[in-house]
């Protein structure tokens, strides 16, 4: 394994990476399930891989427990994710203690979305509005950690408009950010807009493409309505035809197709939400890896 690189270091080598996100499972069967996933990807490298915070579940202790677990029993570099829901500043500096205690050097800072049944981004009373704060909040007191944030190719859905939301992320980046990953999309053509304004808007920092190889039609079309990443009608024709069984194929393929797109292109790598599953992504790794 690669285990004496950081992200950051990774990066700088310039060759294009690769990272697989977790979430933290709800119990021990599930996690069980994530570890069997997690070493199917062993012979593959990955760089790195995460395990998201708050979202599906994850708590402070569920993912330290599962980011121990794939660092351990997996030997991966792992970079937690830490959202600012519901944590005021002296929490948020804990859990980045935590953080460090068990031997991680990166994170991804987020804001969060709201918690199941609220509409809206609360801020608690002495903790953050985004991410922003969150990140110089790092950079200040562990000055060593690499830094992610999150990019939004079709826009962040509370944003305005697309020039906005990057001159936000300009300002995050700049608040000390080593990279950012960008929310899943089907249609290449949204990621080399927006590194393109990206650039323009002064970021430097490489923009990791994140995407998703369809699993489930109905789970795509919730994601995609809730991300606001759009779904091509060609891909949504083919998943239809493919009917139940043939569904991951088919996403597999699309991921595959785009991955290859990327590369051509010009991103630094890419970011596979595989959703604590191996199938699909060790068929698209397969296949790059007879690639080349
Ligand atoms: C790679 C990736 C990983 C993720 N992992 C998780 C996870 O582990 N847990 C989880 O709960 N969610 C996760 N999310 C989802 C994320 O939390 C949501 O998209 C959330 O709504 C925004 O988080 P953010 O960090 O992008 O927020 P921010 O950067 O704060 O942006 C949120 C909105 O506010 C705007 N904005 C930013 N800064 C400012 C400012 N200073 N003033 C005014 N407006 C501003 C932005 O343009 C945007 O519209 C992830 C998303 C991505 C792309």
């Amino acid at each position: 394994m690669n285990e004496t690189k950081t992200v950051v270091e990774r990066f700088a080598l310039g060759k294009p990476l690769f990272s697989v996100e977790f979430f933290p499972p709800r119990d021990d069967a599930a996690g069980e399930r994530m570890l069997r996933a997690a070493q199917a990807l062993q012979s593959y490298e990955p760089d790195f891989v995460s395990i998201t915070y708050g979202a599906g579940g994850g708590t402070r202790a569920t993912t330290l427990k599962y980011a121990r677990m794939l660092k351990e029993q997996c030997g991966f570099e792992v970079m937690p994710h830490l959202t600012c829901v519901g944590h005021k500043e002296a929490e948020l500096m804990d859990i980045l203690q935590d953080f460090e205690s068990a031997g991680f050097r990166n994170v991804m800072a987020l804001r969060g979305d709201p918690p199941k049944g609220e509409t809206s981004f609360q801020t608690v009373a002495g903790g953050f509005s985004h991410a922003d704060e969150l990140v110089r909040l790092i950079r200040r007191n562990l000055p060593s950690f690499g830094i992610g944030v999150a990019g939004y190719p079709e826009k962040h859905p509370e944003s305005p408009d697309a020039g906005d939301d990057v001159q936000r992320l300009a300002h995050k980046v700049s608040c000390g950010a080593d990279f950012v990953t960008t929310q899943l999309f089907f249609d290449n053509e949204f990621y080399f807009d927006f590194v393109r304004r990206c650039r323009q808007a002064g970021i430097e920092v490489p923009i990791l493409p994140g995407l998703l190889p369809v699993l489930s039609l109905a789970q795509i079309r919730r994601f995609s309505s809730m991300c606001g990443a759009a779904l091509p009608p060609e891909l949504e024709k083919r998943l239809e035809e493919a009917g139940k069984d043939g569904v991951q194929e088919v996403g597999a393929d699309w991921a595959y197709e785009q991955i290859k797109g990327l590369l051509d292109g010009g991103a630094p790598g890419f970011h596979l939400y595989a959703l604590n599953q191996s199938k699909a992504t060790t068929s698209i790794l397969e296949r790059l890896r007879d690639r080349g």
